[in-house]
């Protein structure tokens, strides 16, 4: 199957409810206009620059999944829709001092770390609540939910860390206006995702492997 029937494919198969994000490390610009043509409407990037150069006026939402250094913050507002890569007060900062220089308004969400992995980027689980009580008095940012990253593991494994991080999101949702967006699922287990409370999943393999 290339990457066209792939994507219908999966758009078919997932509830109208929920987004589907292409992420696209490494993939040329002919194989996100691709996706695109089959349906997608978000792209997802993990580095500002590659993103900068590839993803110049595309025909999609664009944001920033990957780990956000302080010094690529300008660029990142200039470019991104979203930045779901949000895990630390220092960054968030970095955000909205950009932001308010150029006079926009971000749409973000926390990473959280759900399995507190050491090799993975994100706030642990339990720095949530601080983290957006910042961001909530942070102007130019709208905070609007959670980017979750799992371990990847065994769907069962992978299950439980997405009921963890099901209640992380509600809990969230119950102290903060306009929380919406569960950024979680990617090509292994998306299923087990939206079963669990995903409203956007992030797609790499399962489109373009
Ligand atoms: C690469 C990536 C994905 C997609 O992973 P697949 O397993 O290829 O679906 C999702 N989220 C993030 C943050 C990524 O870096």
């Amino acid at each position: 199957m290339g990457i066209r029937e792939k994507a219908k494919k999966i758009i078919a198969s997932v509830p109208r409810n929920v987004k589907i994000l292409a992420a696209t490390k490494g993939r040329s610009r002919e194989e996100i206009n691709e996706a695109i043509n089959a349906g997608i409407r978000i792209i997802g990037e993990n580095y500002v620059q590659e993103a900068a150069s590839k993803c110049a006026g595309i025909n999609a939402e664009l944001h920033l999944i990957g780990h956000l250094q302080t010094n690529k913050a300008k660029n990142a507002v200039e470019i991104f829709d979203m930045i779901q890569s949000i895990d630390s007060f220092r960054i968030a900062n970095e955000v909205q001092k950009e932001c308010e220089k150029a006079g926009k308004k971000m749409n973000v969400l926390i990473e959280v770390n759900i399995g507190m992995e050491k090799s993975k980027s994100g706030c642990m689980p339990s720095e949530v609540m601080q983290l957006a009580e910042k961001i909530a008095g942070m102007p130019n940012l709208r905070l609007k939910g959670l980017m979750v990253v799992s371990p990847d593991a065994e769907e069962d494994v992978d299950r439980k860390y997405y009921k963890i991080s099901k209640k992380v999101f509600d809990d969230l949702g119950k102290s903060h206006k306009g929380i919406e967006t569960l950024s979680m699922g990617m090509s292994n287990s998306f299923m087990a995702a939206i079963e669990e409370g995903s409203n956007m999943i992030r797609l790499g393999r399962a489109i373009f492997g």
